[in-house]
């Protein structure tokens, strides 16, 4: 059993900004577990072709740790993966993390006040535990009755299967979000036939890409002020839209006008315009943005199917399996490959499965009716652990990253609080967690989140609570989690009459 002051779990973006703080103050010892045999998170497994980031990459970047590099206004993810695994070599990282190494089971000890966390590559004891596994981790197969009886190859698009070629071939693309309307325009110059199947049409702005020229990059090379200012503007500039999220006129107006536009000017016929327009209020689901999707769509080789793939036509029982992909409308489509950009299972996070709190009370289960949690980060009955990225903590309308770099904040101040305090664990009370969620709720009612005719996993699927999105700016969020308030945690310390002995219920 190694022993650790913090064990934190996955190496993406979350995981390694909350290492690189860690490591530049000196005063905990820690590891990051991660189960694949690599950093980078979505970074790392996202490998579908046109893959990038639909944030501006000087704001989609660690603060601390500026890119007077960047090639492009938004850059490539091998680009993002890159410059993540630059960050844990320069800030030293590596002898910290832990490859391969998944986490089997967590599990509190009140005796111990520490996590025994048991993983594929040995146990470990923490006094401290961070959740770091991100929300794009897992991906999300929609049902699709007979999937596994298609013929021909199919995989997620977090999945990419690079070895099978698409040049000549009949491909279906399911789905249209973020990553769909990116895999399209690549899709689109090797397949020779391409079905899209569309379940509902997303709000599209135009997204202005551009490679950063030579002089800028030394401008920002030479005077890291111009890098800081640039980061500030399209901070700015993103928080500016809050305001249509909060259905705010004539902000959302213009908004949707924006995008409405930006269809007009971009596919000139009426009837795939129609079907090409959302019929939900824009920003109730993630607003997409792309200059080449709608060019692709009207290829002639590609083929826009307005309802769902909903099942995959029976074979003719040669053991071939069929390569007959049915809508929901009843129109079918003789393809070679399936690509199912279907995204995420997000509000119901698997590794909620393993970790046992207080009681041995797992975590799942506390998270029965949707994920729950006292500043987007501490949860009722389990002490000393925090979850990045998690409850509450998701943005639509600005960077991720600054989240993350606040929640990091947070939990630094409740490492400082717990080493000053006399007690061995902290413990956020329920009435903590009740009345925070009680807030989410208040602050989310009116919004486009909620409001806006729309199914989004910005909200849990099974109570429709918006459990995975911060419903309001991102400045506001910094300013509620700027304090660690004592007061929201019961004090906890060590079992004087326990028998000391560390074990694991299973
Ligand atoms: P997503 O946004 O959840 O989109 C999944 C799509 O699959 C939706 O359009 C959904 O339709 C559709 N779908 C599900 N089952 C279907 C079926 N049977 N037939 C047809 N369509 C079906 O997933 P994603 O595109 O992978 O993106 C997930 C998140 O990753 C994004 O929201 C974003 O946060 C992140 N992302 C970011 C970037 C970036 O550039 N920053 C790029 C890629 C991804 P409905 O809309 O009707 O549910």
């Amino acid at each position: 059993m190694t022993p650790v002051d913090v064990l934190i779990v996955g190496a993406g973006f979350a995981g390694i900004g909350m290492g690189i703080q860690l490591a530049r103050r000196g005063r905990e010892s820690f590891v990051i577990i991660e189960q694949a045999d690599d950093v980078g998170g979505t970074w790392r497994d996202n490998r579908y072709p046109g893959v990038s980031c639909d944030i501006p990459s000087h704001l989609y970047s660690f603060s601390f740790r500026p890119n007077p590099g960047w090639s492009r206004v938004f850059a490539e993810g091998r680009e993002i993966h890159a410059y993540l695994r630059e960050c844990v070599r320069e800030e030293g990282l590596e002898d910290h993390l832990r490859l391969n190494c998944a986490l089997s089971q967590a599990q509190w000890s009140d005796n111990d006040a520490r996590w025994l966390v048991r993983t594929t590559r040995g146990d470990f004891s923490a006094a401290s535990l961070v959740i770091a596994t991100g929300r794009l981790s897992e991906p999300k197969l929609p049902p699709i009755k007979n999937l596994d009886g298609f013929g021909g190859r199919w995989w997620h698009s977090a999945r990419w299967n690079a070895k099978v070629s698409l040049v000549g071939k009949r491909v279906g693309l399911v789905g249209t979000g973020a990553s769909s309307i990116q895999i399209l325009p690549r899709l689109a110059t090797e397949a020779s036939e391409v079905v899209v199947f569309q379940r509902s049409a997303p709000y599209i702005l135009p997204r202005g890409d551009r490679r950063y020229s030579r002089e800028e990059m030394e401008r920002f090379a030479a005077d890291p002020r111009t890098v800081t200012a640039l980061r500030d503007e399209l901070f700015a500039e993103a928080e500016r839209n809050i305001g249509a999220r909060q259905r705010r006129h004539p902000d959302i107006d213009l908004l949707r006008q924006r995008a409405t536009d930006h269809l007009t000017t971009s596919v000139s016929d009426e009837g795939l315009r129609r079907l090409l327009t959302p019929d939900y209020e824009i920003g109730c689901k993630r607003i997409l943005f792309s200059d080449d999707y709608y060019a692709a769509l009207q290829s002639g080789h590609v083929r826009l199917e307005p309802t769902p793939l909903t099942r995959i036509a029976d074979g003719s029982g040669d053991g071939r399996g069929s390569r007959m992909a049915v809508a929901a409308n009843g129109n079918s489509y003789e393809l070679d490959v399936l690509v199912l950009a279907t995204g995420f299972n997000s509000t119901r996070p698997s590794i909620a499965g393993h970790i046992r709190g207080r009681r041995s009370r797992l975590l799942a289960d506390e998270w029965s009716n949707g994920m729950a949690a006292h500043a987007s980060t501490t949860v009722h009955g389990f002490p000393n652990m925090y979850v990045l990225d998690g409850p509450n903590a998701a943005l639509g309308h600005n960077s991720a990253i600054y989240m993350i770099e606040t929640q990091v904040g947070y939990v630094l101040g409740a490492l400082d609080h717990l080493a000053a305090s006399r007690a061995d664990a902290l413990d956020v009370t329920a009435e903590a967690v009740h009345s925070y969620m009680r807030d989410i709720d208040d602050m989310a009612r009116d919004t486009v989140w909620v409001q806006g005719g729309c199914t989004s996993w910005y909200r849990d699927e099974r109570t429709g609570r918006v459990t995975l999105l911060w419903p309001d700016s991102a400045v506001s969020f910094r300013e509620r989690l700027a304090t660690f308030v004592p007061a929201s945690y019961e004090h906890l310390h060590r079992h004087s009459g326990g028998d000391g002995a560390l074990g694991f219920e299973t």
